[in-house]
């Protein structure tokens, strides 16, 4: 069953100061860590690079590091983020431009190239260094049934396998000297199979390269794409389980060959998604051709339900054990019909006042937000492991959102 990270007396309290707001559990997210790195301990080099993009937060960036992690990193401010934090980066970009390059080779980041033609382009700009990765696109679809599909040849991301050896080759005459092979096929999986699966794609190719072309390759990156059960009656994924379906496909291609690379993980929303949660007050109800229940958080706060139909749990705080016989939309306020975060859901009977806990939005939920009607992006908390509050992001002000115009709103000022 999914639980509230507050109180209700806590979300009452701190929401006399910022509402909405989100919270993120620092217990749960360092248990889930080290759940990763014990499982994979079977690997030498085994590291997690956190993709920041799920949650750019440096506070939460900093848990990830002290836990032993690196950053996975697709932009200059990213770069920025994870270098302000002494840990690995793992720069996996894509139309990339020059000084991207520079500025992660000038960090000693590892440069993950999306494509063959950036091979050319990266040794006219930032030049080729030691160490480099490629990011692999095996096309078609990528069948990990029963309940999930990649769709690669869909994708604008990576390179096919002809290239893969062709920019294997020039980068070697380049004077790379380790490599890396990288691919992120499906996302959100629920199912055991996805890394196995891609594990034997990419241990097989790195067999084949090896032979081929003589290249040391020192690490595989199985990236991200883990997913979490956002639905209450769905099973979530069992790590060490899919840890050993790696390790085994491992021993079985890797081992005869003499080759022992690390294995990377980009893990996101895996590593993330659970342990944060949007906390909402209940401002007005409506009874027109349905129920709604409209609260102070909007899609800006949190986009996936309006953007992918996705679904979030959400818990009413001092109500868990109240029958779910009402059917409500949950509402924000945007003039937009897709912002709901629940469509036809049944809950307890709310009332004006109420909190709303939407859960599973610690990754990729804040980090999308936006400024669309206005809207401003909301404070957030750390529980510490000590049981205390800490700010770790204040909420937006409207000088904040002025900020960029040329008339500032406030003062009627032209700023140039
Ligand atoms: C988004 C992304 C990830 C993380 O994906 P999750 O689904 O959150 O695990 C990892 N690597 C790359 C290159 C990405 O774009």
């Amino acid at each position: 069953m999914k639980k509230s990270i507050l109180t209700k007396k806590e979300a009452e309290c701190l929401m006399e100061e910022n509402s909405p707001l989100y919270i993120y559990s620092e217990e749960e997210i360092r248990k889930n860590i080290k759940r990763l790195k014990q499982a994979f301990s079977w690997n030498k080099g085994f590291r997690e690079y956190f993709a920041v993009k799920a949650n750019p937060i440096p506070d939460l960036l900093e848990i990830f590091a002290q836990e032993g992690c690196g950053f996975d990193c697709s932009s200059d401010t990213e770069l920025t983020l994870a270098s302000c934090i002494n840990a690995p980066i793992m720069f996996s970009s894509n139309v990339t431009p020059a000084e991207e390059f520079i500025h992660c080779k000038e960090l000693g980041g590892i440069i993950n190239l999306d494509d063959l033609s950036h091979v050319d382009f990266l040794a006219k700009t930032a030049g080729i260094p030691e160490t480099i990765c490629c990011r692999y696109n095996s096309g078609g679809n990528f069948d990990v049934s029963p309940n999930c599909m990649g769709t690669p040849g869909d994708a604008k991301y990576g390179m096919t396998k002809p290239q893969i050896f062709e920019a294997f080759e020039k980068l070697k005459k380049l004077g790379a000297k380790n490599f890396g092979l990288h691919a992120f096929l499906a996302s959100n999986t629920l199912t055991n199979y996805y890394y196995p699966k891609l594990a034997r794609e990419l241990f097989t190719l790195a067999v084949q390269l090896k032979n081929k072309l003589d290249v040391n390759i020192t690490f595989i990156n199985l990236s991200g794409g883990i997913g979490v059960p956002y639905l209450p009656d769905e099973e979530e994924n069992d790590i060490f389980l899919i840890s050993e379906l790696v390790k085994k496909e491992y021993d079985e291609i890797l081992v005869p060959e003499n080759m022992e690379p690390a294995i990377y993980t980009e893990l996101g929303r895996y590593m993330l998604a659970p342990y944060g949660q949007l906390v909402t007050k209940v401002l007005h109800k409506k009874d027109i051709y349905k129920q709604y229940v409209g609260c102070d958080a909007c899609a800006v706060n949190l986009m996936r339900p309006a953007m992918y139909g996705a679904y979030h749990h959400i818990i009413v705080l001092g109500k868990e054990n109240m029958p779910l016989d009402h059917k409500y939309d949950v509402t924000g306020s945007l003039c937009e019909n897709n912002d709901k975060f629940a469509v036809d859901r049944m809950l307890p009977q709310i009332d004006i006042g109420d909190i709303l806990v939407i859960c599973d939005a610690g990754a990729h939920g804040s980090a999308m937000g936006y400024n669309y009607n206005g809207k401003l992006y909301c404070a957030e908390y750390l529980k510490t492991i000590d049981g205390k509050f800490k700010l770790i992001k204040r909420a937006q002000t409207p000088k904040d959102y002025f900020a960029t115009f040329r008339i500032d709103p406030e003062t009627g000022e032209e700023r140039w």
